[in-house]
């Protein structure tokens, strides 16, 4: 699985200038290292004064100079004039100059496959999504091969809403939910899909004629928020969306991490209680079984009208009930909030006691609600984290919508054409 259309390497690498002691060869691998480090930094960064990259790489402002210009030349990026520099004399008036990535250097295809949706999104170069097609669909009711035509109807219409034709486009990534292995393409196992080891990446690439790139749904929005996110310059930090099913995505020193089988990350199926509730995986005890929407409205089966928790639009609209009621103070949905909340709370507190990080991020649809389970939280986080209340980790609830997703196929692309080098390096 590859992307063709490498912007990058179309281009050439930068003309190596020597002067920081970079190596030169034949193949100027250094010179094309280098280059990633300055458009990291304008990505990271949004708008930064070349003074400033120069700063925070230890490149020197003749090389960065020298590299910003073959990436504006090369369409990459744009100078935007800023505010003038602060403590200049305002005689001299010259604006600040900051460089910023170029919105319509390319445009990305990004898919989102959800139970109950199929949603295309395509995207620019800083993630804004510039045409967008959903189809309703129930998934799981379907053939593996009549999802992967639908999914390729959908990206006809966003292209042709957005102009375009799928060769005008940088790449194609896609959001799956479950066990997915993202070298491959293979969806070992999702809960949209009736059966297990569905080739799905290969399916569409085959159908496209183009390279597809597949990832589990959660690390989508991991580097989502790695790319376009907030917090896109932190090093480290875990994303856990809660929606469907509960999913998580791992960053570490700037890359995501899939783990030595690429299933990496499947908090939602770490263990909170031997032999407890049953999971749609198929095992008992997972935190999905307790803290998905599914979990929540089968909780809540004691006290409101039955729901067929396999339905993906019943059991949202059930949720929203639920959520109603829990708004107006109603006990036993407030319970369910608590307990859900509770468990979460626990499974998040075994995660900071293992990794330590500096972030976590709360995502998915539930997290709309997160104030109902906000209190839960903290008390299991501060019960059963190794540290004190002062040293959790930083705790934030991001905005959410579906474009979300389509950011997370984008970065995907995106990520596999620059490959960002290690630690910023
Ligand atoms: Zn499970």
């Amino acid at each position: 699985v590859g992307v063709n259309n490498l912007p990058v390497k179309q281009k050439g690498l930068p003309k190596p200038t020597g002067e920081d002691g970079v190596s030169v060869g034949d193949f100027d691998v250094a010179g094309g290292i280098t280059k990633l480090r300055v458009l990291n930094e304008i990505r990271r960064r949004e708008a930064v004064a070349r003074v400033d990259i120069s700063t925070a790489t230890g490149l020197s402002r003749g090389t960065v100079t020298a590299i910003t210009a073959d990436l504006i030349q090369e369409g990459l990026v744009i100078e935007l004039e800023g505010a003038p520099e602060a403590g200049m004399p305002s005689q001299r008036g010259r604006p600040r100059v900051l460089l910023s990535l170029n919105p319509d250097a390319l445009r990305v295809v990004g898919v989102k496959v959800a139970p109950d949706t199929i949603a295309v999104s395509i995207t620019n170069f800083i993630g804004d999504v510039v045409a967008r097609h959903d189809t309703a669909v129930q998934v799981r009711l379907r053939e593996p091969e009549d999802v992967a035509r639908l999914v390729q109807e959908g990206i006809d219409h966003a292209l042709a809403l957005a102009g375009l034709t799928l060769a005008q486009t940088a790449g194609i990534g896609i959001g799956v939910p479950g066990f997915i292995d993202h070298a491959s393409g293979l969806c070992r196992w999702s809960p949209v899909f009736g059966e297990a080891d569905i080739p799905f990446g290969q399916m569409m690439a085959k159908r496209l004629g183009r390279p597809v790139l597949l990832d589990n749904d959660a690390n989508l929005v991991a580097l989502a928020e790695q790319w376009f996110g907030p917090r896109r310059a932190e090093s480290d930090f875990l994303v856990v969306t809660v929606e469907h099913g509960v999913g998580m995505g791992l960053v570490l020193d700037h890359r995501l991490y899939r783990g030595a089988l690429r299933v990496a990350s499947e908090f939602g199926h770490t263990k909170i209680q031997q032999g407890g509730a049953l999971c749609r995986c198929g095992q008992r005890g997972c935190v999905e079984a307790y803290v998905a929407e599914y979990a929540m409205v089968r909780e809540a089966g004691a006290f409101m009208p039955a729901c067929d928790i396999s339905d993906p639009q019943a059991t949202r609209l059930a949720l929203d009930e639920l959520a109603r009621l829990a708004e107006a103070k109603d006990p036993m949905a407030l319970d369910i909030y608590h307990r859900a909340g509770t468990i979460l709370g626990i499974g998040l507190a075994n995660l900071i006691n293992i990794l330590n990080p500096p972030l976590i991020v709360l995502s998915g649809r539930a997290m709309r609600s997160a104030h109902l389970f906000w209190e839960a939280i903290m008390a299991a986080l501060r019960a059963n984290t190794v540290g004190g209340e002062q040293d959790l980790p930083r705790i934030e609830v991001h905005p959410w919508g579906d474009d979300v997703w389509a950011r997370g196929a984008a970065a995907l692309v995106l990520d596999r054409l620059y490959q960002l080098p290690q630690n910023g390096s």
